[in-house]
């Protein structure tokens, strides 16, 4: 079996019509600065470099953001880049993440083109209201129409939830993962929320009106949530954020993290 590797290139903000409570995209991707085309190749050559593998399967990523909600120009500029390297071989398919308001039958047209194959979706409830609380800017119904466009147009599908938004309670959790599996993604990436520095929940918790999940409650939904991914054939890629320099343990200098109570081992 071919070993997978993927690149990841961290597209932060951009384009991003809204401001998540839970959302610094800056720190969370660990980009500062906005992603050029030139900046790109040199993470694609750098990975390519270090790949070893004769049999490997190789992705371009482009995460963070909301990737098919930048200028046109920009996205045309980070996909064509990524294509040459499928045209020459060294690269297998690209994956982007977005949000699902900014998906529609143009768009869809664009990524085709290119070879991009998986789309995520950031879902993250299934829930209207704590959509609204979170500030998300759109609604489960946006999540239904864009998951049903993306499969029917032969993309594979993978949607992220997250586990304790304000006023999320468990049974909102088990909800939005039945909700998600009707949806038929492919795979799924569930995030407990982390209090991350300049966000309004960060001002939220400070005030006490936010309490974030303890490990043990974040435990016990998410083992819940893999149960009845698992049991559906869904891929689980992902639980908990993956550890870098900006999100670590709120004592680590540089932690852009305010309250950690999902260790990074989680
Ligand atoms: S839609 Fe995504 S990038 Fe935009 S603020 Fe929300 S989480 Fe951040």
């Amino acid at each position: 079996m071919k070993k997978q590797y993927i690149i990841p290139i961290f597209v932060p903000h951009l384009g991003c019509p809204n401001d998540c409570v839970f959302c610094n995209q800056k720190s969370i991707s660990g980009q500062k600065k906005n992603m050029t085309k030139e900046e790109a190749k040199k993470i694609i050559e750098n990975y390519l470099k270090n790949i070893k593998e004769e049999d490997s399967q190789i992705e371009i990523a482009f995460y963070g953001g909301s990737f098919t909600a930048i200028e046109k120009e920009k996205q045309e500029e980070l996909l064509s880049l990524a294509y040459e390297y499928i045209k020459k071989g060294q690269v297998e398919s690209i994956r982007i993440s977005t949000r699902p308001d900014a998906i529609d039958k143009e768009i869809l047209k664009r990524l085709k083109k290119y070879k991009v194959k998986t789309i995520e979706l950031g879902v993250q409830s299934a829930n209207n209201y704590i959509l609204n609380k979170a500030n998300r800017g759109h609604t489960f119904e946006d999540v239904k129409r864009a998951s049903k466009m993306i499969r029917w147009n032969g993309f594979k599908l993978g949607h992220q939830m997250m586990v304790g938004l304000p006023e999320s309670t468990r049974i909102d959790e088990i909800n939005t993962a039945k909700s998600l599996i009707k949806l038929k993604p492919k795979m799924v990436r569930i995030y407990p929320v982390l209090v991350v520095k300049g966000t309004k929940l960060e001002q939220d918790y400070k005030k006490g009106k936010y309490e974030p999940l303890t490990v043990v409650q974040a435990v016990e939904v998410c083992k819940d949530l893999v149960r009845m991914f698992a049991d559906k054939k869904i891929e689980i890629i992902r639980v908990g954020l993956q550890n870098t320099d900006e999100i670590d343990n709120p004592e680590k200098e540089g932690s852009e993290v305010v309250a950690r109570t999902i260790p990074p081992s989680f």
